[in-house]
């Protein structure tokens, strides 16, 4: 359920009752619940379950078993609080370049693939590392942290529409799952500065719908 303050959704749905308000934070017991978030007059104010943000279906993932996912096992991290946007810089637009990704990052010590999700130029999202386990994308760091790769190299070049769709959709999804706001919405340089990836030109959309 959702409420609407100040033009941000409000995450009703906590089972301890608290208001999220979005922030990927919990207000102590107590403090705040959903009803009583403080909504200036002047704005729009919806209550509880009537708010449906765009794109509200969750959108279609390929699953570990359908692309056929190598074994693996990593630590529990079920509190997500943040989303980071990667690219792949190489790659095939299909479930074999997903499987060379698992390999590469079986390779590097990862225990398989490290992104938990990745998006190909179709549109097609696969599921890589499980949601509920900690990822491998940006060094140290990866608590709370949800990896989404875009297959290609965006230095220079813009991602396909279907493949932005997606990367939108999903996030979306995500946000609403685990109240994460666009200001914890990152491109992978903005957690790790020695890095260009998502690639610039990729960077500047991430940052156009999230900022
Ligand atoms: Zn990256």
């Amino acid at each position: 359920m959702y409420a609407f303050c100040n033009n941000n959704p409000v995450n009703c749905s906590d089972p301890s009752g608290m208001c999220s308000a979005y922030t990927g934070k919990y207000d102590p017991p107590g403090k705040k619940d959903c009803l009583s978030v403080a909504c200036p007059s002047s704005t729009k104010y919806k209550p509880p379950g009537t708010y449906s943000p765009p794109g509200s279906a969750p959108p279609p993932v390929v699953s570990r078993d359908e692309w056929g996912a190598g074994g693996g096992s990593w630590p529990s991290d079920p509190r997500k609080n943040a989303i980071v946007i990667h690219h792949t810089v190489v790659g095939d637009h299909s479930a074999d370049g997903v499987r060379a990704i698992d390999q590469g990052h079986a390779i590097k010590g990862f225990g398989g693939i490290g992104y938990h999700y990745v998006i190909d130029e179709n549109g097609t999202i696969y599921e890589g590392r499980p949601i509920g386990n900690i990822g491998t994308h940006v060094e140290e760091a990866n608590t709370g942290k949800i990896g989404i790769a875009l297959i290609g190299n965006y230095s220079e070049t813009k991602p396909k529409t279907p493949q932005l769709d997606s990367m939108k959709s999903l996030v979306a999804s995500l946000q609403r799952t685990y109240s994460i706001s666009n200001s914890n919405v990152y491109g992978h340089q903005d957690i790790n500065k020695g890095t260009e990836c998502p690639g610039q030109v990729l960077y500047d959309i991430v940052m156009a719908n999230y900022r």
